[in-house]
């Protein structure tokens, strides 16, 4: 077997290299990119890596960065690529059996966090995936109980291998279920839905096309998913407790109108950091 020959001798030469091989491919957000796979193929976290731009790169490292880079410049999303991606302070692992946690559902999280005034007891995640929404409520309520739910059991299996990582299994049920069911069980109920219309999802990036469409197609207008779990979350709120759902552009206005007419009251739509009204919450 004849080595590899390394075109790089360092980190930071490595990180050049395969920004390189990314641009030239057609990315954008090219260093960022080779600075997150350079970093996982010497198990340094991104941030440490700046420290180690020096650091000795081997033709091991090399081997295995060119067969992430092979996948990358095939549109597999960089997320699962490296096997694990960011949700507020938890690192989760994610495979293409879940969607990859977007930043906009980090802000859902600090709305709703914000506007519950009593003491939350009940939590649930409809629609938990990779249990971003569920451990980030695990950790900021240590007393509550939270359910997440999903129609997936691969999704569920990895939200539960990602409460273990974290150390919050024993304060998360897991149920396999299509959306959500029970009468004034939970103080608050999150839900980042499918709220794609079928539609629009063969038109955007090919990167998405390796997230699962369960948890992307919304049907005809995007909100048939929302729709039909905004009154079943209705009855699982015990008076005073709140619904909080992520929405796309444009379904700000009817999603509201569902929040009222499921029997929701102070239903609020708020905006992303782009402007879209994205965040619709309301009173049970
Ligand atoms: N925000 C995602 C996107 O537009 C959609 C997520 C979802 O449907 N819940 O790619």
């Amino acid at each position: 077997m004849t080595a590899v020959e390394c075109v790089a001798q360092t980190a930071a030469e490595a990180v050049a290299v395969a920004a390189q091989r990314l641009k030239t491919a057609g990315f954008s957000n090219t260093l960022f990119e080779s600075k997150q796979l350079v970093a996982r193929c010497l198990g340094l976290a991104p941030a440490g890596l700046d420290l180690e731009s020096a650091r000795p790169w081997t033709s091991a490292n090399e081997i295995l960065l060119n067969v992430w880079l092979n996948q990358r410049t095939s549109r597999v999303p960089l997320a699962y690529v490296l096997g694990e991606w960011d949700f507020l302070h938890f690192t989760l692992t994610v495979t293409p059996d879940v969607l990859i946690p977007r930043p906009e559902t980090e802000e859902l999280f600090s709305l709703a966090v914000s506007s519950m005034k009593n003491e939350v007891t009940a939590v649930a995640d409809v629609g938990t995936g990779a249990g971003g929404l569920a451990l980030a409520a695990a950790g900021r309520w240590p007393s509550a109980r939270v359910v997440a739910l999903d129609v997936s059991s691969a999704a569920l299996a990895l939200a539960r291998w990602n409460a273990r990582r974290w150390g919050l299994e024993h304060q998360i049920l897991f149920v396999q279920n299509d959306l959500i069911s029970g009468d004034a069980e939970y103080d608050l109920v999150l839900a980042n839905l499918p709220y794609v219309a079928t539609s629009e999802l063969n038109g955007l990036e090919p990167e998405l096309a390796w997230e699962p469409r369960v948890a992307l197609d919304g049907g005809v207008d995007g909100l048939a998913v929302v729709r039909r779990c905004v009154p079943l979350a209705w009855h699982a709120l015990r008076p005073g407790g709140q619904l909080w759902l992520e929405v796309g552009r444009g379904q700000g206005e009817p999603t509201r109108a569902l929040l009222r007419q499921a029997g929701f009251r102070e239903v609020t739509l708020c905006p992303d950091f782009a402007g879209i009204q994205r965040f619709v919450g309301g009173t049970r």
